[in-house]
């Protein structure tokens, strides 16, 4: 399950040289070559999906055991003083390449970065109202 004009397909399968951390039967894990800090990482499956909408669920759910493993390992390495990790699905929420990844980007006092979400307010009607639109109508507690 390759994808011909894939980047990270190449890259994850090894066609393409990559600064790689980790590396198994199913995922490669390399340093992004644009880095927001010291020690930013991507998780790529070797096989190709878009995006979370895509991923199988076997692969799925070995992301994050394998993000909590590169994270530890990274954090005592770099000796980071924190950590996000994002993973962006389509072309508006940030999305360039379109082959499933995971961010791991650690962070350090003073790194100048800002991964900061602009949140509203809403009552607890206007909650409800969205949960309903989620999951349906429910009795209201
Ligand atoms: P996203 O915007 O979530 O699709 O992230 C794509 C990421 O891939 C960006 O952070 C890029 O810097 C990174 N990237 C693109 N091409 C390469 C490459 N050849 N090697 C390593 N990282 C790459
Ligand atoms: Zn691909």
């Amino acid at each position: 399950m390759k994808e011909e004009n894939c980047i990270f397909c190449k890259i994850a399968n090894g066609e393409i040289p990559s600064a790689a951390l980790y590396e198994d039967d199913e995922f490669r894990v390399i340093l992004d070559v644009n880095p927001a800090t010291k020690g930013h990482a991507l998780i790529l499956p070797k096989n190709h999906f878009k995006n979370l909408y895509e991923i199988d669920d076997q692969t799925a759910s070995k992301v994050l055991p394998l993000a909590k493993k590169m994270a530890a390992n990274i954090t005592e390495k770099l000796q980071c003083d924190g950590f996000n990790i994002i993973q962006n699905n389509n072309e508006l929420a940030g999305q360039t390449v379109f082959h499933f990844h995971v961010h791991l980007i650690p962070r350090y006092h003073n790194d100048n970065q800002n991964f900061v979400m602009m949140q509203n307010k809403m009552t607890p009607k206007q909650l409800d109202a969205v949960r309903d639109e989620i999951v349906g109508e429910t009795v209201s507690q």
